[in-house]
């Protein structure tokens, strides 16, 4: 027997108009290319992209054509989401921190038919425009005063004077709820990107889990921040959840470094942000060097690497800020599991407190996950037993975009396909994952396991390090063996020793670094992410002290 309740599909759509509805007048703020703050609300937005859909369909985007973004977060890509997506296209961001060539590749791949850039992006478009043939206009993303001309781009089109050719009259068009709606791109530091492909459905229930108490937890009280980029996953599904609870937005722009972040929290009375570990860092960074406090912030999400439990601390003990860990991934939407305390935890002294809080956290409803070992069996959930982890749901890619790689799927033995995360984890008694590495990273030393992740924490929980990364180096005895790279803090006075010293009585013996490097940076992918490939260029001649 069939229930009997209304079939409504799932639609972004839905989430803008509702909060047009609803919250008509909570504000949007954005810190644009132009160099001033603009200020609209879910009423401008919803109106704007309205009429944004319109432009695109009479430019000839049809259902499933692709509208790409080479953009900052600001309330333009925010209409852009909408707009492209609503009309049943696909909003597809590209991160235009990869190379050119990458870039190009990409739009080609995924037959992106507009590409919408902001300004600064204009060297990119100039260097790929002719290498792209299916591109049928370039956006430029600026006041009409200031559109650029360039005789590299044919097809250029100023952003407003497109959305000014628009009806206001436009209606969202009722869409399969399964039809596309997002494509985001791996980093693929290993091969060529793939295109994970989001639906309707699938954006939308993401986003509710997003926002419930023990996940994200964000609400109609909150003003968000998101610093994490609008072209790293969706900006892990803020753009869908603020509206979806009527949330104040607040975009940086291009401008991510410690001050322009903390001016803007502090002058818009932000209470939740987002963003990778190395974000952080310039940010307190900063705020220590000038002595400063947050006078509102109260949360922020912190995952897309591993957020190292000095941080956690400070944030706490310095800046009374929850830091609220989280694990995901392009192929989840991004969202899998997020750190908060339950109640079997409330009695817990503070130190079984920070170590649940350190790992990556609970799944939210939806996310089935599990930890298996190289035959493909499952691993016990006790805290130590660690193997590759793997998820179902319906937020995760069941294939890629065009069926890239093939079958990315493995089977149990019910025939319920999971997806092989290629992370290595652990998962404990109450279901809390820990994320030991990703499983090319693992060092594997004498046939066990160390933990590159553990290992860079501790370094960072030192007060002379600014950076730290660990990587795998080859070793004629054990296989391979942990070599620690650092950045030191200016000023600092640290050697091999010391840091080689700090490990003891916190790690197993073996697991102690046979090494320290210095370096001046370290280098940091796409999406800030410590570029563990790059590193192991670097020190492919480097021999350590007692294998050379
Ligand atoms: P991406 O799809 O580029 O966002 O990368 C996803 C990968 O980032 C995951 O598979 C993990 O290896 C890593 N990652 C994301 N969040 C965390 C976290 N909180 N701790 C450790 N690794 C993480």
């Amino acid at each position: 027997m069939q229930g009997l309740m209304m079939d409504m599909p799932l639609l972004i759509s839905t989430i803008l108009q509702q909060a047009a509805r609803h919250f008509g007048d909570v504000e949007i703020v954005s810190r644009r290319v132009e160099g001033d703050i603009h200020r609209t609300d879910y009423r401008g937005l919803e109106t704007r992209a309205r009429r944004l859909a319109d432009a695109l369909s009479k430019a000839g985007v049809a259902d499933g054509d692709r509208v790409a973004t080479l953009a900052w977060n600001g309330y333009r890509h925010m209409e852009l989401y909408y707009a492209a997506g609503g009309m049943g296209g696909v909003i597809h961001t590209i991160n235009p921190r990869l190379h050119p060539d990458q870039i190009a590749w990409i739009v080609n791949h995924a037959e992106d038919k507009f590409l919408a850039f902001d300004i600064t992006f204009l060297p990119i478009i100039e260097a790929i425009a002719a290498r792209c043939p299916n591109v049928k206009g370039w956006i430029a993303m600026i006041d009409p005063d200031r559109q650029p001309s360039s005789d590299k781009i044919p097809g250029l089109i100023n952003y407003e004077a497109l959305l000014d050719g628009g009806s206001a009259d436009y209606r969202w068009p009722t869409l399969d709820e399964n039809s596309a709606v997002g494509l985001c791109y791996t980093s693929g530091t290993t091969g060529n990107p793939k295109g994970a492909l989001y639906s309707h459905r699938s954006s939308v229930i993401h986003a509710y889990a997003a926002a419930l108490p023990d996940a994200m937890g964000a609400s109609s009280r909150d003003v968000i921040l998101p610093v994490v980029p609008m072209f790293h996953v969706n900006a892990w599904g803020l753009p869908y959840v603020a509206p979806m609870v009527g949330a104040k937005l607040v975009f940086p722009g291009q401008h991510l470094d410690g001050q322009s972040i903390y001016e803007l929290f502090e002058q818009e009375g932000v209470t939740y942000s987002a963003g990778v570990p190395t974000v952080w860092l310039g940010l307190l960074q900063y705020m220590r060097s000038k002595s400063l406090r947050f006078s509102t912030l109260k949360r922020t999400v912190i995952g897309g690497s591993a957020c190292p439990p000095a941080m956690i601390r400070s944030f706490r003990d310095d800046y009374g800020v929850e830091v609220i860990h989280a694990w995901g991934m392009t192929e989840l939407s991004p969202l899998g599991t997020l750190a908060k305390l339950q109640a079997r935890h409330q009695g817990l002294p503070d130190e079984a407190q920070q170590k649940v809080l350190e790992k990556q956290g609970h799944v939210i409803f939806g996310i089935d996950m599990k930890i298996v070992d190289d035959q493909n069996q499952e691993l016990p959930w006790d805290g130590s037993s660690f193997g590759n982890l793997l998820v179902r749901g319906p937020w995760v890619v069941r294939e890629y975009f065009k069926s890239e790689g093939g079958n990315p799927l493995v089977d149990d033995e019910e025939g319920h396909g999971w997806f092989p995360t290629g992370d290595v984890a652990t998962i404990d008694s109450d279901g809390y994952m820990q994320i030991t590495d990703r499983s090319k990273d693992v060092i594997k030393s004498g046939g066990e396991w160390i933990s590159s992740i553990d290992l860079e924490n501790l370094a960072l929980a030192h007060p002379a390090v600014a950076n730290a990364a660990v990587i795998g180096i080859a070793h004629p005895k054990w296989d391979e063996r942990p070599l620690l790279i650092v950045v030191k803090k200016p000023d600092a006075k640290v050697d091999r020793k010391d840091l080689i010293e700090f490990y003891d009585g916190k790690v197993a013996k073996w697991w102690i670094p046979d090494d320290v490097q210095f370096v001046d940076e370290i280098p940091l992918g796409a999406t800030g992410k410590i570029l563990k490939t790059r590193l192991r260029e670097l020190f492919a001649d480097y021999r350590l002290p007692d294998a050379a």
